[in-house]
């Protein structure tokens, strides 16, 4: 966890989760796995000069074989879309995709993580969404970044297709069984 009070969570902003965000890093150096990019940002990195906190923030990351919170479910984090509602409305999950990391095992740890927080926040399967489906209006200057192509992992042309349609139906199998 990043600490109360210290860097992404110097400012606390209440959240009442309705969504769930799903990210991929894009990072794909070797050692880029779910404890290091949570300790980067316990300790303090991952800076951002564009949005109002000054950090890129997120709730879980997640990798092959682990998953690291670093911050509550009730707090916003600075990882969608700057003062939007995905960032105001929702938990953020950033899966990996370092090198050596197993992709199928990230996304399946991912599926049981999302269909663990529907059931604690009782968000609905449709407001599990990826990142692109924010429209991303830049804090510091207003201008339009329009949709990003997040996750990489899961887009197939930059579109929704197979690889989402089977993300959403492992959820789906993993929450009924909750
Ligand atoms: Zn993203």
């Amino acid at each position: 966890m990043i600490q109360p009070g210290k860097h992404a969570r110097k400012r606390k902003h209440l959240l009442k989760p309705k969504f769930i965000t799903v990210h991929s890093t894009a990072n794909v150096s070797r050692g880029a796995n779910a404890e290091r990019h949570a300790q980067a940002r316990r300790n303090g990195a991952l800076k951002s000069t564009h949005n109002s906190l000054g950090y890129l923030s997120w709730h879980y990351t997640v990798d092959q074989s682990s998953i690291y919170r670093s911050l509550p479910d009730t707090e916003q984090g600075q990882h969608a879309d700057y003062q939007g509602q995905g960032n105001r409305e929702s938990i953020g999950i950033e899966m990996c995709v370092n090198r050596g990391n197993s992709a199928p095992q990230t996304i399946d740890r991912t599926a049981k993580l999302v269909a663990l927080l529907m059931k604690r926040h009782g968000i609905p399967l449709a407001n599990v969404v990826p990142h692109q489906h924010w429209k991303r209006i830049r804090f510091k200057d207003g201008k339009d970044l329009g949709y990003k192509n997040c996750p990489g992992l899961l887009l197939e042309d930059g579109k929704l297709k197979l690889k989402w349609a089977n993300f959403k139906a492992a959820i789906q199998s993993h929450r009924r069984q909750l």
